[in-house]
């Protein structure tokens, strides 16, 4: 059992604020994964929760009981860091037995739980190899052999793929994910890249600029962003936004006028808002597709990226000129000619002059 609690963090550099007021509960065998821009406060949040930093105000429980001021070896956690760490000069074996050979375990035990850990890995047969011997992948496989042998009640990883090439980063994503099954452990993840975050996390914590923007499962955030700022961060290409002046509001929801396809209706909860409020209308390009009766949103194609299995079609609408639609297949698209695209009203967010999301009506099956 191994629950994490943060209330009500702060933390101070001297005189500027990195975390403010930040308050989540981790469940038992859970693996949440904090996200964010660079300099959002992830890593030192999690430095936090390891102990290798302290908190300016704020307590941090791990199973219920006050670590805030404990020592990191008394929490009983374990921390896989992006640079590895490893000891060049000593064998896979040794580097992965080290903590039990600082704790004295006996002989035999140490033996055989090197050897769980590496065949869980897949580390057996170089185990006799330097790390200078490995590729990056077994390298940070080796880093968290180290962390599975002092079995901790919470692994901490500070953007452990980061090193390594993107089919690597693919491969290592699922090991991860099938590790935190075998080893039914608590994990907390940080990583800059919502791809990551949304394949591994059972929940996802979104920080912006050191405050919590959003904490849920990858497909609520991915179907219903609370801002703004969670819709642009999560998905992939990124949602467009076009601004929208809201023209009535009523109990099937709000009207809109949108650039060259006029009135539309948009089925979300209005929440605060004015008619004649300049609202931010959110289009994600997978929600795209062609429109077959030459009506829908123009689109002056600039380029095009074929991948196969569905082409992204770059190029300017109306004031944006950075609009993107991901279209199935050998998309019919040339660039430099204009197309209409249809979006279905109820795949369309909305957002408030703050940033804050209207509810959709329609939430999508997945999440019932
Ligand atoms: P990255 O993805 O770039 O690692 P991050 O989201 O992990 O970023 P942090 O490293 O937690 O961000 O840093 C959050 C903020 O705190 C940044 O503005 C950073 O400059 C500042 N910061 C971090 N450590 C210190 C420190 N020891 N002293 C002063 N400021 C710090």
């Amino acid at each position: 059992m191994a629950t994490v609690s943060l209330k009500s963090i702060n933390k101070w550099f001297d005189s500027s604020q990195v975390l403010y007021d930040i308050s989540i509960d981790i469940e038992d065998k859970e693996f949440v994964v904090f996200v964010g821009p660079s300099g959002c406060g992830k890593t030192t949040l999690l430095r936090i929760v390891a102990g290798l930093e302290d908190v300016s105000s704020g307590e941090v429980e791990i199973d219920g009981i006050d670590v805030s001021s404990a020592h990191p070896i008394e929490r009983g956690i374990s921390m896989v860091f992006q640079s590895y760490a490893l000891y060049p000069h000593l064998s896979v074996f040794e580097n992965i037995a080290f903590p039990l050979r600082v704790a004295k375990t006996p002989k035999a035990k140490l033996q055989e739980m090197v050897m769980r850990a590496a065949d869980i890995l897949r580390l057996t047969d170089r185990l006799e190899h330097k790390p200078g011997q490995l590729s990056g992948g077994q390298r940070q496989r080796v880093a968290i052999g180290r962390s599975i042998v002092r079995q901790p009640k919470v692994f901490l990883f500070d953007e452990p793929l980061s090193n390594l090439d993107a089919a690597l980063r693919g491969e290592m994503r699922v090991e991860l994910s099938k590790l935190h099954k075998s080893l039914n452990a608590t994990m907390i993840y940080v990583t800059h890249d919502q791809v990551e975050a949304m394949t591994m996390a059972d929940r996802i914590m979104v920080l912006s600029e050191g405050k919590l923007e959003q904490f849920g499962t990858p497909m609520d955030l991915y179907h219903r962003p609370k801002t703004k700022f969670v819709a642009g961060f999560i998905g992939h290409p990124k949602m467009n936004f076009l601004s929208a002046s809201c023209l009535s509001i009523d109990s099937d929801g709000v009207k809109v006028e949108l650039p060259a396809i006029g009135k539309q209706l948009l089925p979300v909860e209005p929440l605060k808002v004015n008619q004649g409020e300049e609202l931010e209308v959110g289009v994600r390009p997978e929600d795209l597709m062609l429109s077959e009766t030459g009506k829908g949103l123009p689109l002056k194609v600039d380029v095009l990226e074929r991948l196969g299995g569905s082409t992204l079609v770059y190029g300017s609408l109306d004031k944006y000129p950075n609009f993107c639609a991901m279209l199935q297949g050998d998309a019919n698209v040339r660039e430099g000619e204009l197309v209409n695209l249809d979006v279905n009203p109820a795949s369309i967010h909305a957002f408030d002059s703050n940033g804050n999301a209207m509810k959709r009506r329609q939430v999508p099956e997945i999440l019932k």
